[in-house]
């Protein structure tokens, strides 16, 4: 049981060396039903009706810890929604108590938010990852399933108010799923709920890995045009590359400028959208000084030198 509770060390360049915590090591308890889970699909429940001991937890990561003593960030997931877990208070208070300089962060749906014990324990963590995949109810529901009881407007209004209260590095994060959240009329209305939001960064992905569903991710191109949807003053980050097909093109300086004006890009946007001569003259206006480098919650972004006051971000 022990091996199953810990995995990793993995190594990931948004949140860096990570040691897992899986609150749900024997099967997925969890309060969606996501169309595009890579787990397989299973009912949904509100509470864990199999829970690991707290102390197994602690043996386990002590010992995991005491094998890799070189990591970044231990996180707390599940095969399912770790905020089911019902000692999270209690386990954070330990691992709180051995981790040193290491932060914690949770991966979580945000549907617990909702509840102020949750809420509270939550605010605990140096790092926290909120999903929102919707705010609309119908599009919440198509693509969530989630447990009766669970409310699309609840959770923006909880995700708002947690973004306002935490003083850790927040990240936002929504999944994009083709024909489902993608329509103008939606992207829409995250951007309202999201310029509510006062985050670090907000990830915007798609499908990585088989679903539990028959549905689809969007191109990257597509992620790309629904970045440009969004305030330019929200952090967006485009995570997903899976699906990232040659959109090569030329740009002039101009071009490039305006770019990063509606939509600052990261090194790996650039190497996605930009033929050589493009790169070689951002290269020039990074020279020039025309454009910076913004480093924003672990990631790289150019920006237009003269925008460096305008982003938003909680810091
Ligand atoms: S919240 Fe996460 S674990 Fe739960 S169904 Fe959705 S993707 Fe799967």
């Amino acid at each position: 049981m022990e091996n199953k509770i810990i995995f990793g060390p993995v190594k990931s360049r948004r949140f860096g060396t990570s040691l897992g915590i899986d609150l749900s090591p024997a099967f997925k308890q969890c309060n969606f039903d996501c169309l595009y889970c890579e787990l397989a699909p299973a009912a949904t429940v509100d509470h864990q009706s199999s829970s690991v001991a707290v102390d197994d937890v602690m043996t386990a990561l002590q010992e995991a810890l005491d094998e890799h003593p070189h990591v970044d960030v231990i996180t707390v997931t599940a095969n399912g929604e770790p905020t089911l877990y019902p000692h999270l208070d209690a386990l954070l208070e330990r691992i709180d108590a051995l981790k040193g300089g290491t932060q914690t962060l949770i991966l979580t749906n945000s549907a617990a938010l909702t509840n102020p014990k949750v809420f509270a324990t939550l605010l605990k963590f140096d790092r926290v990852k909120l999903s929102l995949d919707a705010v609309t109810p119908a599009v919440f529901k198509k693509i969530d399933r989630p447990h009766p009881g669970i409310y699309a407007g609840g959770i923006v209004e909880a995700v708002q108010r947690f973004s306002r209260e935490f003083h850790g590095k927040l990240y936002i994060e929504v999944l994009f799923v083709h024909g489902l959240n993608d329509s103008d009329d939606e992207i829409l209305a995250l951007n309202d709920a999201l310029m509510g939001v006062r985050c670090d960064r907000i990830d915007i992905g798609t499908i990585d890995r088989p679903p539990a569903y028959p549905v689809q991710g969007v191109s990257y191109s597509e992620l790309h045009a629904i970045a440009l949807q969004f305030d330019p003053s929200l952090p967006i980050h485009i995570a997903s590359r899976i699906h990232a097909e040659s959109c090569i093109s030329a740009y002039s300086d101009e071009e490039i400028l305006n770019t990063l004006d509606k939509r600052p890009l990261t090194p790996d946007d650039v190497e996605l959208l930009f033929d050589t001569a493009s790169k070689m003259r951002l290269e020039r206006l990074l020279e020039q000084g025309d454009v910076a480098v913004r480093e924003s919650a672990g990631v790289t972004f150019y920006i237009p030198a003269g925008n460096i006051a305008r982003k938003r971000s909680k810091a």
